[in-house]
């Protein structure tokens, strides 16, 4: 009996491209397209901020230094803000969970900057119950400690915890842990999924 559900957010609920942030921003700096590509997200740069290692000062602190970014952190912001585009089947289907009664909480490998943006420009937000954020809990899925605090903050574990998430190694976790974790490729199959646990 399923008694929560959790939401990846990237590519789940919100679809992302961070080259489009990357070719703006590039032109602000001292690197190109490919080498400011491979600084921030092949560094372990980004895994420190979502990590919950480096604040957003920090962090735009040595992207200004490495990079030689012209802007203001707010201006970097700016540029983080334009990557998102809703995936309105899958808001839909939390929306329908939600009114079901069910508990819904986000399970996020995400940072601060990007979650001051999506709070306040997606109403899907305050609908949840709560959310675990990578940051915030300074643990990155797959590890299985942000799995732990959800089921500890929860209070439900295995198969009473339904699970989206995109990436086979964040399923492939939640699976060992005895969730029923779908990845989700297509709105039609993640329905039919949801269908077949009698939750639509
Ligand atoms: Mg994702």
């Amino acid at each position: 009996m399923i008694k929560v559900a959790a939401f990846d957010i990237g590519k789940v609920l919100l679809d992302f491209d961070y080259g489009i942030f990357v070719r703006r921003m590039a032109s602000r700096t001292q690197m190109d397209v490919p080498e400011l590509d491979a600084f921030l997200n092949q560094s372990p740069l980004l895994a420190q901020y979502e990590s919950g290692q480096l604040t957003s000062p920090e962090f735009f602190a040595i992207v200004q230094k490495e990079t030689g970014f012209d802007g203001s952190e707010s201006e970097f912001a700016a540029y983080f803000e334009d990557i998102f585009t809703p995936i309105e089947e899958i808001i839909a289907l939390h929306t329908t969970l939600t009114a079901s009664g069910l508990p819904t909480y986000t399970l996020s490998n995400t940072n601060e900057m990007a979650v001051r943006h999506i709070s306040r420009a997606y109403d899907f937000w305050p609908r949840f119950t709560g959310h675990i954020l990578s940051h915030e809990v300074r643990a990155l899925k797959p590890n299985p400690k942000i799995y732990e605090l959800f089921e500890q903050t929860t209070g439900c574990h295995g198969n009473e915890i339904l699970y989206l998430d995109d990436l086979p190694e964040n399923i492939a976790a939640a699976k060992s842990r005895g969730w029923h974790a779908i990845e989700h490729r297509t709105p039609e199959t993640t329905f039919r999924s949801i269908s077949e646990l009698g939750l639509l």
